[in-house]
């Protein structure tokens, strides 16, 4: 009895109809009861009201049965402190020659501290689990000395799989699109040495697709195996969010692309619309000459050198402005922005001379030179332009002038193109450059926004402010090329 009574466990013995006619001193210790209240059924008193109801049908259910030799459960017991800790209750039947039962024998272990680091870790299992579902994404790990990956619910869910069957390699790669297989595989033919990051695409049971982002590190042992750990994200949503855009994108270049081609067809129209009046002109002109007896051989040669150099120009500016609208690859080169502008000006002419605008042009003779797509840099300018001279056109009674200016700063060229037009609403300022701002009725209003890709694109700011004396300024900087080169003086 000192024996028992000195164990590190509760221990008690009930009579076969479940009586309790024993309880060790230090189950006495521990509720605090004295033995004549506690023996009998009394212990039900110190058991946590929750757990009496189970506790109790599992007594009753051993007893009634009595087939099971020991059975187990885990009960709440007061302490004489009043602090409800957790037992695993054992109980044991002692029977006879004959079978029947003639005692039960019981113990009552503290399994309390290690009961909460359960519950704990049941906790955050269950907020990784709920954390891994709010971010599609599942985690693994795998040795090759295991047959099976061990997998976190997500990783199920994302790979369709039945939760808590084994996941194994071929079980994997039968979700794993054929294109993709090499992936999977190759992680146990040819183990990565650190980390594999890659996107492999899932074919689901019914046919449907999945992009995940497969994310793997290797753990080194001492004993020279290894295992991976991982994590798998369903990005599919995300995925086809991109597709979205970049097909919003192609529409939206393909419907810019479609206004620059009326505006190259309007602008050819204009442009060459001189040298073919010339032509025309010179070509009368020659035919008058030549029907003329005697002759004049060298005035008529005058007029068909005249007709040859209107052919020439107005192929050339057929030239430049296909250029200047081609769908291109962007280029790369050191180029003078004084020199790019004269030709967006002489482009423009037409436009300028018709709204009786004049163009006072200060530029850089220090100018240098900046590097990037020159094209792209004449699209800004002849943007500039024109949204200029439209602002002037729609500003009857205004000066009908355009400044422009270039700078050679430090490390930095600029242009600044001021007009003398209506100006913008000084709280529009900042949506000016916003994709589809405009205040015209035929407007697109892409100018600007891609006026300022362009710009950024090159390391530069595109700016626009109101002039005190009416009109507005728009300008941008770009990097200057460092070797200096003299440019052409202003005019
Ligand atoms: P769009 O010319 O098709 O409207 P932009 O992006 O080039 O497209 O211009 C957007 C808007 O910015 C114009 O509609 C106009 O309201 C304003 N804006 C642009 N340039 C000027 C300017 N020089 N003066 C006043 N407002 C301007």
């Amino acid at each position: 009895m000192r024996v028992v009574n000195s164990m590190p466990i509760l221990v008690w013995s009930a009579e076969p109809n479940g009586m309790v006619d024993f309880l060790s001193e230090n189950w006495l210790a521990y509720t605090g009861m004295n033995a004549k209240a506690a023996l009998g059924a009394g212990w039900i008193a110190v058991i946590h009201p929750d757990d009496i109801a189970p506790s109790l049908k599992r007594w009753k259910d051993l007893m009634s049965t009595g087939t099971a030799q020991s059975a187990e459960v885990e009960v709440r017991f007061r302490r004489s402190d009043g602090q409800y800790r957790w037992f695993l209750v054992r109980a044991c039947a002692l029977r006879d020659q004959s079978g029947a039962i003639r005692s039960w024998y019981g113990t009552n272990i503290d399994i309390h501290d290690r009961k909460l680091v359960e519950d704990e870790i049941r906790r955050s299992e269950a907020s990784l689990g709920a954390a891994q579902r709010i971010g599609n994404v599942g985690s693994f790990s795998w040795s090759r000395q295991q047959e099976a990956f061990q997998c976190s619910e997500e990783f199920y869910r994302i790979l369709d799989l039945e939760l808590g069957t084994p996941v194994t390699l071929q079980r994997i790669l039968d979700r794993v699109h054929p294109d993709g297989r090499f992936r999977v595989m190759s992680l146990r033919d040819k183990p990565i040495t650190t980390t594999d990051e890659h996107e492999n695409r899932l074919i689901m049971a019914d046919g449907s697709e999945k992009v995940v982002l497969v994310k793997i590190s290797r753990t080194d042992s001492a004993d020279g195996t290894f295992e991976y750990h991982g994590a798998i994200a369903d990005i599919t949503a995300r995925r086809r969010g991109e597709d979205a855009l970049a097909q919003a994108r192609a529409d939206l270049a393909a419907v810019a692309r479609a206004a620059s081609m009326g505006e190259m067809a309007a602008a050819i129209a204009h442009e060459v619309s001189q040298p073919l009046l010339g032509i025309m002109a010179n070509a009368e002109l020659s035919i008058r000459k030549l029907s003329r007896k005697p002759t004049p051989i060298s005035e008529a040669t005058q007029a068909i050198g005249r007709i040859i150099r209107d052919a020439n120009r107005a192929s050339e500016i057929v030239r430049r402005l296909r250029d200047l609208y081609s769908d291109r690859e962007p280029t790369h080169e050191a180029f003078d922005l004084n020199e790019a502008l004269i030709e967006v000006l002489e482009l423009s002419r037409f436009d300028l001379e018709q709204e009786g605008i004049t163009v006072d042009r200060k530029l850089s003779s220090q100018m240098g030179q900046t590097a990037g797509d020159r094209v792209q840099i004449q699209q800004v300018v002849l943007n500039l332009l024109r949204n200029a001279i439209e602002s002037i056109a729609s500003n009857p009674g205004s000066r009908r002038s355009i400044s422009i200016h270039t700078y050679k700063g430090e490390d930095r060229i600029s242009l600044t193109l001021e007009d003398s037009g209506a100006g913008f609403q000084p709280e529009q300022s900042r949506k000016l450059f916003d994709s589809f701002f405009t205040t015209k009725p035929n407007g697109m209003g892409m100018g600007l926004s891609v006026s300022r890709s362009i710009i950024e694109a090159h390391q530069g700011i595109l700016w626009a402010r109101n002039n005190d004396r009416g009109g507005a300024t728009f300008g941008f900087d770009l990097p200057a090329v460092a070797r200096p080169k003299t440019s052409r003086p202003s005019s």
